[in-house]
């Protein structure tokens, strides 16, 4: 059966995504690249599991237990310092779920118990995290969170899937890259010009072609969970894969299949992230009033954490898993705290 279509959307507003985007550039113009993967992230994530051997990536959590034991036991020790006060667990963006699971079994051995919030848009992922994790509370936002007690937040592979914005360097100006649609087939172009002012001074003068990135959404979502932390307490950890900006550099990406895919096709069907500005990130904390620790590589962090100890415990059969966590990811992907001001350090960190 098929839904009358209601008075106030346009007809084929329900359409598969790409047709309602194409539709969209055709009647409106070519859209910011921000809005392209703001669109095509929300409807991919509202629509499928993209986690697993079966889906289109695997992520640290889901490749070993340790990940997220590790990563509990660093916010017990963390609570433990700072006096064992009354926290909230948080994660964002959890996926599957398997990280807080992994983390919460492990904290609960050192007495480290809190309530946990979940910060997810997608019904089928909140679904597989109801599935994992007991007594959880779901937020669609982190302005959502509530606004007593401490927070201790975790947030593994969930910036680099934020919108991000491009701007492209052409003869002498600077301008937001737009996606375009010719028929079925998106594509870049440059955009809009804009002043030369809002590029970083070592940049402006950058090849015909280069390309910068900024992600508004990220920024925003760190203001509001250091401005939280800041009034609150407590800390949050970010881990992705990154660098230490702004540079030059398209990190624009798709994955499906486990394999690197056209982004700029099939919008909705595919995963698309950017490389996470670790640097603009601090600074955001550090603006806010929150002290920062990192960014260091994935890799040092865990070794720092005594994945070593835990994966010699474990045997054998995880020698593979701790060497993909420590050595494969260990320096493209970083891992980056923000703390309260009175809160203790966080572990991990050199
Ligand atoms: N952290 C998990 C999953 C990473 S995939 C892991 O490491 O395995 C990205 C996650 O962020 C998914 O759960 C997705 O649904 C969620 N997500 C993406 N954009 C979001 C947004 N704007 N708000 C809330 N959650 C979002």
């Amino acid at each position: 059966m098929t839904a009358a279509p209601s008075a106030d959307r346009a007809p084929g507003a329900d359409g598969p995504l790409p047709e309602r985007l194409a539709r969209a550039i055709a009647l409106g113009g070519p859209i910011p690249v921000s809005q392209y993967m703001a669109a095509a992230n929300a409807h991919y994530y509202a629509t499928r599991n993209p986690l697993g051997a079966a889906g289109d990536f695997t992520t640290a959590p889901e490749i070993s237990q340790m990940f997220g034991e590790l990563i509990g036991l660093w916010a017990a020790d963390l609570w433990d310092r700072a006096g064992r006060p009354d926290v909230r667990w948080v994660e964002l963006g959890p996926g599957r779920g398997t990280l807080t699971a992994d983390a919460m079994r492990a904290a609960a051995k050192a007495g480290f118990a809190p309530p946990v919030h979940f910060v997810e848009t997608s019904p089928v992922l909140r679904a597989e995290q109801a599935k994992r994790v007991a007594g959880a509370t779901w937020h669609d936002d982190v302005e959502d969170l509530p606004t007593n007690r401490p927070l201790i937040v975790v947030a593994n592979e969930f910036f680099d899937a934020l919108p991000i914005r491009q701007l492209v360097r052409r003869a002498g100006s600077w301008h937001e890259r737009f996606v375009a649609c010719q028929d079925t087939l998106f594509l870049p172009i440059p955009g809009k010009q804009v002043p030369d002012a809002i590029i970083p001074p070592h940049l402006v003068d950058a090849p015909a072609g280069s390309i910068i990135e900024t992600s508004p959404a990220s920024v925003g979502i760190m203001r509001v969970l250091a401005a939280r932390i800041v009034a609150q307490g407590g800390a949050a950890l970010v881990i992705d894969y990154g660098y230490e900006g702004p540079a030059i550099g398209d990190t624009l990406q798709a994955v499906r299949g486990h394999a690197f895919a056209n982004p700029f096709e099939a919008p909705g069907d595919r995963d698309l992230t950017a490389h996470v500005d670790f640097a603009t990130l601090g600074a955001v904390g550090l603006a806010s009033g929150a002290r920062i620790a990192g960014p260091d590589g994935q890799g040092e962090f865990l070794r720092a954490l005594g994945i070593d100890a835990r994966a010699a415990a474990l045997g054998p059969k995880v020698t593979a898993d701790r060497d993909r966590l420590v050595d494969a990811m260990g320096t493209l992907f970083k891992v980056l705290a923000i703390h309260h001001p009175q809160w203790p350090r966080p572990a991990g960190f050199a």
